[in-house]
Parts: C-alpha cells; structure tokens; sequence
C-alpha cells in the first residue's frame, strides 16, 4: 500500500509502497477514507536527531478515519464496512485516567510503548490502518470523514481546552482564539455553540482572520505586540476571561498574558515554545495558567455530537495521497485556511 511517511530526520515525507499491513488479535484494519494533516507534524519534522523520540520511518497522520476492513481475533465491536473516526490518544485502558476515559493522560503508555497512530505508531495517512483496540473506534453514524476526521485532533483538541473553562463563559464574558487554523477555526466555532461568550480571533493572516468571522468571530485583532491593547480596548479594560492560544509562541504567550482578565484563564494549546510566567504580581490575581494535551474519549463522541447537531464545520482543503509531501509544505508556509485532509484511497 501507499503510505506517507517521515524517513530521515529534516528531510521532507515522502510517499511510499509498503507491505499492507494484517489485523492481528484484538486489532482492527481500517480502509482510510480521510487522514487530517496537523501543524504538530512539522514540529515533529523539525526536531533534531538527539531529540526525536520515534523511530524512523514514521507513518504520518494522527487524524484518521475509514471504514473496517478486516477484524483481528476475538473483535465483536465493529463489523466489515462500519464507517469510524479514530481516537488518537491511546492509552493502556486500565490505569486511572484511562478507566475515565482519559486516555490521552495514561499514566503507563510511555513504560508499555503505547504511541499514538503517527505519533510513533504507523500513522493514518497510508490507504490502511491498524486500530490496536476497538474502543478507539467511534462510529461516524452518517457523518461525512472528510469533514469530520479533523474532529479527532483539530475539534477535540480545542474542545478540551474550552470545556475546562465553561464555568467562567457566562454572558457578559470573552473569550480570546489566537491562532485561527486548524484547531483555531474550530474552537471559535466550539465557544459559539457552548458559551454566550464574546470571541475575538487573534492571527497574523487577514485570509486566516476572514475564515475567523466567517465561522463565527464576534471581533478580529491583528497579532502583534499592540494585540493585547486592543483586546483590552474591546473589554472596557477588563481584559479577557479565557484565552486560548493556538500557536504558544514566545509573542502569542506574551499577548495570553497580557490580555487576560483578573481571575481568567489562560490555555496554551500551541508547541511553539511559549511559557508565561506565574508568580505574585507576574499576572492578574488569580489568573489560571494550563497547558493540555489532546482530549478523553468521552469528548470525542461530545464532539461528534456536535458536528451531527450542525454546530460545527470544518472548513478542508483536499488532496490526493500523492499530493499529501504538497499538503505539509503548504501548511508549513501558511496557504492552508482551515485544515487539510488527505484521501489516501481517493
Ligand atoms: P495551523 O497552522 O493550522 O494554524 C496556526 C494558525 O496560527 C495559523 O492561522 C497562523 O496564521 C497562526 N499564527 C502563526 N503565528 C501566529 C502569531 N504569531 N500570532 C497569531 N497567529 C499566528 O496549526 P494547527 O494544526 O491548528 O495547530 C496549532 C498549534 O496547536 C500547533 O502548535 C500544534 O502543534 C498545536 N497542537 C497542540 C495540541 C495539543 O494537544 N496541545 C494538539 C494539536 C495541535
Ligand atoms: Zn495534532
Ligand atoms: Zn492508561
């Protein structure tokens, strides 16, 4: 089969034939219908040898989504030709959080070498996927994969974020998206349909800013280093109850912390290497500073939920598997508005 993959350190992903790969016990192989492409991907790209964790070649893709295609020993779950998304966070299933759900905070993964589909484990942008376990597996129930398949990452991810915060989005609030990409459009569009908040999108790209009030930004502002005046401005001076920061960058923390209310949140979603700082006077009082990771399953199925209540779209550029090294560059330097998904049998 044709698979995507990641084979020499700075080197750009290629396309690849590789053996197809055999459902083994308890395991379930996935035809993919649709694999979302990630900004996380190009970080992983980018680290240097002496700190890349996986092995080499890597499957990229950790947004999947296809129909059954064979069942390994003892699968009862799912039957040949149901339509699933992936969850990708996997986790042992028995410790703490994953009894919760909370598969993306398993405590045992790194001691079992438990990785996510192409976070270490071959990925999903190849024509087929091995799903180790069922429950990773939620049914897409009439919903289309190349619009839902983002959910997995660039819906859930957003999604876990916001939740966390819900107490504080009462009428009257903000809410501050920097970054509206991928996951960024996404969450404007999650804060609309769960909170009375006020929205303002925050991004460099005026096309990235255009998607923001299209999908349901309330304001707009420019990023730069006036961002967080005019957030302010917009706020009566308040400043905002939560904000969320897709990039995590050295500037867009800075605007995070900056922007944020007495008693706010500030959530760093993006790996670009930004920190804020926390300590007596460092920040308004009583601001809470997070940064998560993915999502549990219970929310996936809350954000499918979601897309099947129309309460969110995503907006996907498409592209064919041999298209897929074209669909990583054009991410990387900024021409992707909403997400791009591959169609690895398309
Ligand atoms: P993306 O490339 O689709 O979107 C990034 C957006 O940020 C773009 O619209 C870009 O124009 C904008 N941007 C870049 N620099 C900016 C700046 N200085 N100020 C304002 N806007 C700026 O990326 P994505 O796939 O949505 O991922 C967003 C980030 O989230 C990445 O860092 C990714 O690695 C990270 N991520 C984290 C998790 C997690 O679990 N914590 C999960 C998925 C992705
Ligand atoms: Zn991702
Ligand atoms: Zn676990």
């Amino acid at each position: 089969m044709k698979a995507l993959q990641y084979r020499t350190i700075g080197a750009a992903p290629e396309v690849v034939t590789v053996p197809d790969p055999e459902p083994g016990p308890g395991q379930v192989l996935l035809k993919v219908t649709a694999a979302g492409v990630c900004h996380s991907d190009i970080a992983v790209m980018s680290w240097p040898e002496s700190e890349f964790p996986y092995e080499l070649p890597l499957t990229l893709g950790h947004e999947g989504a296809g129909t059954v295609a064979a069942l390994g020993d003892g699968v009862t779950e799912f039957a040949v030709g149901d339509d699933v998304a992936v969850y990708g966070p996997w986790g042992c299933g028995t410790c703490h959080p994953c009894a919760a759900g909370r598969e993306n905070y398993c405590l045992r993964a790194a001691e079992l070498g438990i990785n996510p589909p192409g976070l270490g484990a071959p990925g999903a942008i190849a024509e087929y996927l091995i799903v180790d376990n069922p429950r990773h597996l939620e049914p897409l129930n009439g919903l289309d994969p190349v619009s839902t398949v983002p959910l997995t990452d660039a819906g859930l991810t957003p999604y876990h974020a916001i939740v966390r915060s819900l107490p504080k989005l009462v009428p009257g609030s903000t809410a501050v998206v920097i970054g509206a990409g991928g996951l960024g459009h996404v969450a404007i569009q999650l804060l609309r349909a769960l909170t009375p908040a006020r929205v303002i999108a925050v991004d460099l790209a005026e096309d990235k800013l255009d998607l923001a009030r299209t999908v349901g930004a309330h304001e707009t502002v420019t990023s730069d280093d006036k961002a967080a005046d005019r957030i302010k401005a917009l706020t009566d001076g308040r400043g905002a109850t939560a904000v969320f920061d897709f990039v995590g960058a050295p500037p867009t923390t800075a605007t995070a912390a900056a922007a944020v209310a007495m008693e706010g949140d500030v959530t760093i979603v993006g790996i670009g290497g930004g920190t804020v700082p926390v300590g007596f006077g460092a920040l308004p009082f009583e601001v809470t500073v997070t940064a998560p990771y993915w999502g549990t399953r219970p929310e996936l199925r809350e954000v499918l939920d979601l897309a099947r209540a129309g309460s969110v779209r995503v907006h996907v550029e498409t592209f064919g598997m041999d298209e897929a090294p074209l669909a990583y560059e054009r991410l990387h330097s900024g021409k992707i508005n909403g997400r791009a998904v591959i169609l690895p049998n398309g």
